[in-house]
């Protein structure tokens, strides 16, 4: 494999609601492609968001990462395989996941297309089909109610509520909720905002009243471990973390403190799919389930998140629902999204044709 060009561009999709959570609201999204071809031909992509609040990168940062490090470091030289290939991304720049995880991406992509195999199974097999659970947007508990009882007539059976911002608001509108949708189940993403001690007493408050909760979110500060573990260990609803885990490292740290009891893995927090890899085999190891989420992408990051969903069986769980909140789709192939269900074709690599209404950036 040899890379001979690398272009970038921006993509653009606007949403069919104006995503909310207690930090931000935003109407699209904007996202960085990056777009590499070999000497056969063979295009790969591979995309970042910017999430300045969680992985610090801006389109700004992920447009100098490519260009001026992880680029130079891929164009003109021959891979014999993967791993040389990855080696040589992580040996061009430290942080930066989602531009590493964008480049890394778009290689497997080309490995993929020249194997003659869909990335899923050149993963390890599977399906190639899954079903994703929905977010219900943060709103007055009537509204939410509206917008369950919408999602369960579409076909869901899970959905994910943001809380944090107000605990009786919180339980107001899981109230709201579990009465539009008494037999879903409901996962909560509390995205930092408790401390431990209040963690444990909200979400006892909760079972109690019979809301059903099936877990909850990265309830305590990123950093705070000691935190995370408290209430793994206290509470009576089984705790994912999120934001604590970015890295491996931070993986098998989590793991063998049983600081959770879940996982969510994130192309863009781990820095691309072999880092992920790398989180699934400690969890293989220590017998906890991730789930795979994904920021507000479109569908070609989170095209790879499928695929990698589809070949592991120790992702259980799906929060794909990128795709699914935008009003329409500019990638071509990839993965097809159809209400909860989520499906892979047998294109080879990531499966994607073209993007619509790309603007490059060169
Ligand atoms: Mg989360």
């Amino acid at each position: 494999m040899k890379i001979v060009s690398m272009r970038l561009a921006l993509l653009r999709a606007p949403l069919r609601v104006p995503f909310r959570t207690a930090l931000r609201e935003t109407s699209h999204i904007e996202d960085m492609i990056i777009e590499l071809t070999d000497e056969s031909g063979a295009v790969g992509r591979g995309e970042a968001p910017p999430t300045a609040a969680i992985t610090g990168e801006t389109l700004g940062s992920i447009e100098a990462a490519l260009r001026g490090h992880i680029g130079p470091a891929l164009m003109g030289r021959r891979f014999d395989g993967m791993d040389e290939a990855l080696s040589a991304i992580s040996g061009s720049i430290v942080g930066n996941s989602s531009a590493r995880a964008a480049a890394e991406m778009a290689l497997w992509d080309i490995y993929a297309q020249n194997c003659g195999l869909p990335l899923y199974r050149l993963w390890g097999g599977g399906m190639g089909r899954l079903t994703t659970d929905i977010t219900i947007s943060v709103n007055a508990p009537e509204t939410m109610a509206e917008d369950t009882a919408y999602a369960v007539s579409a076909g869901y059976d899970t959905l994910k509520i943001k809380v944090g911002e107000n605990p009786e608001l919180d339980l107001a509108r899981l109230r709201a909720v579990r009465s539009a949708a008494p037999e879903a189940t409901i996962r909560i993403d509390a995205n930092q905002a408790w401390t431990p001690r209040m963690a444990v007493r909200l979400l006892e408050k909760m079972q109690a009243e019979g809301l059903g909760i099936e877990l909850v979110e990265q309830p305590v500060k990123a950093r705070d471990i000691d935190g995370l573990q408290f209430v793994t260990a206290n509470s009576p609803v089984p705790v994912m973390a999120d934001e604590s885990m970015f890295s491996p490292q931070d993986a098998v740290n989590i793991m063998q403190r049983h600081a959770a009891d879940y996982v969510n893995i994130k192309l863009m927090k781990c820095g691309g799919p072999a880092n992920a890899l790398r989180i699934i085999s400690a969890a293989e190891i220590y017998g906890v389930e991730c789930m795979i989420g994904c920021m507000l992408e479109a569908n070609v990051s989170v095209s790879a998140a499928v695929h990698l969903a589809c070949a592991k069986s120790a992702i259980t769980r799906v929060d794909l629902d990128g795709p699914a909140l935008c009003s329409s789709n500019p990638v071509m192939g990839g993965a097809k999204f159809s209400g909860k269900l989520i499906e892979l074709s047998d294109a080879p690599g990531l499966g994607i044709s073209s993007i619509d209404g790309l603007e490059y950036l060169d």
